[in-house]
């Protein structure tokens, strides 16, 4: 899943590529160093790293794949493509697809009215003929900023979601006196089953329907707008898993525009949405439905064949092809990085913690003679006895301390005696990547007791919301310690105090492709920091993110090559607690000022020693405002 942008190194860490050239070790940036260094400068987990290069190099394999798509098949028309700004509306992330898209003439699609402001402001410093494309249901305030933005020398695009958008365009824009260029988004039948599907298929959410496009055709002609028609629009969904779709969808929607251009539309543009798919298990296989069974070339290549095969089957000229890919250009370039806290473990290695073993006096004879049986089992090998045993020991343990004939310690041995011949016994038995054991003595249960939980210093529901809402996959790796065998098999739960908050499934590993219950991971070292990076989570996921138990945005660093190694070159703050306050409305400074007086009044009623107490607790109250939402680990104190 990493190509080509990540691999292990030699020294046992993550390593991202940005420029994907040259010899792996110049070009290398080592992630853990990165790590490091941003602690040291301050930055605090969790927190976001940013390969702007890795962005670049994106945008121009997209383009590169249709250029050469185009000179493959003589296509006699050109590519121009636009940002869904949906996709991460990071200022960094849009300035920079805009500035170093201008030699492409990269536009951006906005969805909303704040998204149109913004996507405005970008695209004043991006290529003129670059285009801004509309989508999204519309009030009149919308189609007015849009027509401003053409007032403003943008090549704005107005796309009908709705047909009842066409009256809106047509008063407002006569009212203005602005000529509008109209797009119409067509409701395929061609459906698109998988997570990201919903959009798709006859019965989704958007687009116009065939009689309603042949509506909307006939009302611009009566108004002598028909000329305004200039681009076809459609979008099946995200993650299309299959190239026969690809090639459906963009034939069923070629064949419209041919009809519109024959149907006197001024078509100039065929706008074949996103859905341009991420390889998030690496399987590279249509089946899976975290992956896709097709190139990026390959993706490009269908697109223009199969809008060349309508144009010649209905004589019509080759229109600009744009695409509106976000996940396909945003995934890659950031890392979110987590330390884990702390970890909880079923069993236990040793009984020597309660002081008692089964050889003293005073055991109950029946388990004395059970242990016998069970030590036998035990030294010959036999842990499908020995378990038998344990069970035999652990279940009379309880029945003896409910008739008041055990002590709470004995029955506590008991318990833990079955963990532990639980835990050989799954340790002999488990393949290296399974979380299930293969004996039949051992139950799924007994194997999910085994699972470790490790405790992440992060929110699910703000970085990774998909994960949650619809369970995507994403690969999720140690930074570090990869030259070391991890032997604990693990489920990761977030910091929210929500039993969701969990993700107990993983991209398969060893080479098995489905999911996995358990993550692979290292066992925890004291005092020493642990950190695992989920990759591929460059879209949707930030600004999806919410703020469930008020944990804030995460810090962002960004990162660039330098020779040898690499620079830091820029880190934005995340939201301390009072930025995750205000974004709920309430007033930090007015809950200081509130909190101070309490602490004057405490202080009168003797609840502090002195003045210098009480100031000195309203100081640290005032500046935790100031602080991380999230956990703040010294790792000199220890890591659990
Ligand atoms: N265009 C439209 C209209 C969309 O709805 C979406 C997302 O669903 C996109 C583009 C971006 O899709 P993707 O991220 O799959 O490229």
């Amino acid at each position: 899943w990493g190509a080509p942008y990540f691999r292990i190194n030699e020294k046992g860490n993550m390593a991202a590529r940005p420029h994907v050239r040259g010899s792996y070790l110049s070009e290398e940036i080592d992630v853990m160093d990165v790590v490091e260094q941003a602690v040291k400068e301050g930055v605090s987990t969790p927190f976001i790293i940013r390969f702007p290069e890795i962005l670049r190099h994106r945008l121009s394999t997209l383009q590169a794949a249709f250029e050469r798509g185009i000179s493959q098949t003589g296509y006699q028309g050109r590519f121009q493509g636009v940002f869904p700004v949906k996709c991460n509306p990071d200022p960094y992330i849009v300035e920079d697809i805009v500035k170093h898209g201008k030699q492409y003439n990269f536009g951006l699609e906005a969805g909303s009215k704040p998204e149109l402001v913004m996507a405005m402001t970008n695209m004043c410093h991006g290529s003129a003929d670059a285009l801004l494309i509309c989508n999204g249901y519309k009030d009149a305030e919308y189609v007015r900023l849009a027509l401003i933005a053409r007032q403003i020398g943008l090549k704005v695009i107005i796309v009908l979601e709705q047909e009842e958008e066409l009256d809106i365009v047509i008063d407002v824009s006569k009212e203005m006196g602005v000529f509008p260029v109209i797009g119409i988004r067509a409701k395929l039948c061609t459906k698109h089953g998988g997570h990201w599907g919903e959009t798709s298929g006859e019965d989704g959410k958007f687009g116009l329907t065939a009689t309603e496009i042949v509506r909307v055709v006939n009302k611009l002609r009566r108004s002598n707008m028909l000329a305004s028609l200039q681009l076809l629009h459609f979008h099946i969904g995200s993650q299309i898993p299959s190239l026969a779709l690809v090639d459906e969808g963009v034939s069923e929607a070629a064949h419209i525009f041919c009809e519109l251009e024959l149907m006197g539309a001024n078509m100039k543009n065929i706008d074949i949405g996103g859905g341009l798919g991420i390889d998030y298990d690496g399987s590279h296989s249509s089946s899976s439905s975290m992956s896709v069974g097709y190139t990026l070339e390959e993706y490009a290549e269908r697109v223009v064949s199969a809008i060349k095969e309508a144009c010649i089957l209905k004589n019509v000229k080759n229109p600009t092809i744009t695409c509106e890919s976000g996940r396909g250009l945003v995934s890659h370039q950031s890392i979110l990085i987590f330390d884990v806290l702390s970890a909880r473990t079923k069993g236990c290695d040793s009984l020597e913690e309660f002081g008692v073993c089964l050889e003293s006096e005073g055991w109950p004879k029946e388990l004395i003679a059970t242990h016998k049986q069970f030590s036998a089992h035990v030294r010959s090998g036999d842990f499908g006895g020995a378990l038998e045993d344990a069970t035999v020991l652990k279940t009379g343990g309880a029945r003896l301390f409910k008739a008041g004939q055990l002590s709470l310690e004995r029955r506590a041995v008991t318990e833990k005696l079955f963990d532990m011949v639980r835990n050989l016994a799954i340790q002999k038995e488990q393949s290296r990547f399974s979380c299930y054991p293969r004996k039949d003595y051992l139950t799924d249960q007994d194997a999910a007791d085994q699972v470790a939980t490790y405790h992440m210093n992060m929110s699910i529901f703000k970085s990774m919301p998909d994960s949650w809402a619809i369970g995507q996959l994403f690969p999720i790796v140690p930074v570090h310690r990869h030259d070391e065998e991890p032997t604990v098999r693990a489920v990761l739960s977030d910091l929210t105090c929500d039993s969701d908050g969990k993700i107990a499934a993983f991209i398969g590993q060893g080479g098995d492709v489905g999911a996995s219950k358990c993550l692979t991971v290292h066992k925890l070292i004291p005092k020493t920091p642990y950190y695992l990076g989920v990759f591929l989570g460059g879209a949707y996921q930030e600004v999806m993110g919410s703020m469930h138990n008020l944990f804030g945005r995460t810090d962002i660093v960004q990162v660039t090559h330098k020779e040898g190694g690499f620079e830091i070159t820029n880190v934005v703050p995340g939201q301390n607690i009072e930025d995750a306050l205000l974004t709920m409305k309430y007033e930090p400074q007015l809950m200081i000022k509130e909190l101070k007086n309490r602490i004057e009044e405490s202080l009168r009623l003797g609840r502090f020693k002195n003045q210098f107490e009480a100031d000195f607790v309203g100081e640290f109250l005032a500046s935790s405002f100031k602080s991380s939402t999230y956990l703040t680990r010294d790792y000199r104190d220890g890591c659990a």
